[in-house]
């Protein structure tokens, strides 16, 4: 088959996105191979237009159609490939389920994903924003990526300085990376492997099942537990997870706003800065459970927008801002969106 004929023009994204919004892709491709992108971006017809890489679609808010190439990556496959004295070394490709890969790697002994059990998405998004949940980061599992390099139709791998990780951001976020597409994510998985259980909600909910020496695989459905209580499925109300990042100051900043707000509530960070809990800085603006237009504040927890139904990208855009404006004016604290804007 030609990697190009299965491209499809005005292509329907709705149940592409999680917030479920309605919008056209000027066209698309699934890409199952590899191959498919070598032959595509070799075409001046496609090459040239504006392109979007597509994963799970659970990171990114549509704001109106796409006037270019959707790169749906839809690449299969996971096994283990070797390891060292510490680590085992297990490879997915980049259109692997996530949770699915979490469980899979449960099944073959090996802990280590655990804490990011449930988030959505694909394999491959993960290193994109350094996916995190529950005291665990993408970057304390991750051994490397391979990436293919559209300016010059090369395959490489990248180790994790080369990924430059950060909270929720990494290398693929930024001039340098933002056109790379990630194939495979390859991760090392202790040898030696003890829970995870700095996260206070997390140690708290494992203790409550008298668990003192919980497994790998309770601690995941522990905190898959969690996570249904707390967050909306997608598959039953539109959101894309945590709308915003919690923002990080000084330790001044947080010293001086924790003298006209005591309640603030604030996690000290390793370097020293502060992280304030964007979700309570959004409920104590009064945006908890409100809407406007058709989009909303889910009720249960402030850091995640929701589409209530029929909402377009310019509703959820018009709630962030209006969300942004009312927490710099009284905290005088920017709000930065997680999900990428398209
Ligand atoms: C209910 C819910 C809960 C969530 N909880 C969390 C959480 O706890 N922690 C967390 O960190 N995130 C969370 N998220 C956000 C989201 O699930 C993750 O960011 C996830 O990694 C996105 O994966 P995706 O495949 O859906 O990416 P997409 O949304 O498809 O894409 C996100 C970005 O990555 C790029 N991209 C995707 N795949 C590739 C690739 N192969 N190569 C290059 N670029 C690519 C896209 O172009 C886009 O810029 C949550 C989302 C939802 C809906």
């Amino acid at each position: 088959m030609h990697p190009q004929s299965s491209i499809q023009l005005q292509f329907p994204l709705q149940s592409l996105n999680t917030f479920g919004i309605a919008a056209t892709a000027q066209a698309y491709l699934r890409v199952t191979q590899t191959e498919q992108l070598l032959g595509v971006l070799a075409d001046p017809a496609w090459a040239g237009l504006p392109r979007l890489v597509l994963g799970g679609g659970s990171n990114l808010l549509l704001t109106g159609d796409f006037p270019g190439l959707v790169l749906h990556i839809a690449l299969e496959g996971r096994e283990v490939v070797g390891g060292d004295e510490r680590s085992h070394f297990v490879r997915a490709a980049a259109g692997e389920n996530w949770h699915a890969f979490v469980q899979w790697t449960l099944e073959q002994g090996m802990g280590g994903l655990e804490n990011l059990a449930l988030i959505p998405g694909t394999v491959g998004a993960a290193p994109i924003q350094n996916i995190g949940a529950y005291g665990l980061e993408t970057k304390d599992v991750f051994h490397s990526v391979t990436v293919f390099d559209p300016r010059s139709a090369t395959v490489y791998a990248m180790d994790a300085g080369a990924c430059r990780f950060g909270y929720r951001d990494s290398v693929f976020k930024r001039e340098a990376g933002r056109h790379l597409i990630i194939l495979d994510v390859t991760f090392a998985l202790p040898k030696q492997w003890r829970p995870n259980l700095r996260y206070a909600e997390l140690a708290q909910a494992v203790a409550e099942q008298g668990l003192a020496a919980p497994s790998a695989r309770q601690v995941a459905d522990t905190v898959v537990a969690i996570r249904r209580r707390k967050l909306p499925d997608p598959a039953v109300i539109g959101n894309a997870g945590s709308f915003f990042k919690n923002p990080v100051v000084t330790g001044a900043r947080c010293a001086a706003l924790l003298e006209r707000f005591p309640a603030l509530v604030h996690h000290l960070q390793p370097d020293g800065t502060q992280k304030l809990a964007a979700g309570w800085l959004i409920d104590q603006c009064g945006w908890k459970g409100r809407n406007l237009g058709a989009a909303g504040v889910y009720p249960k927890q402030a850091l995640v927008l929701v589409n209530n139904g029929g909402a377009t990208g310019a509703d959820v855009v018009a709630l962030a801002r209006a969300i942004q404006a009312d927490v710099l004016a009284r905290y005088g604290v920017e709000l930065e969106p997680e999900p990428v804007f398209v």
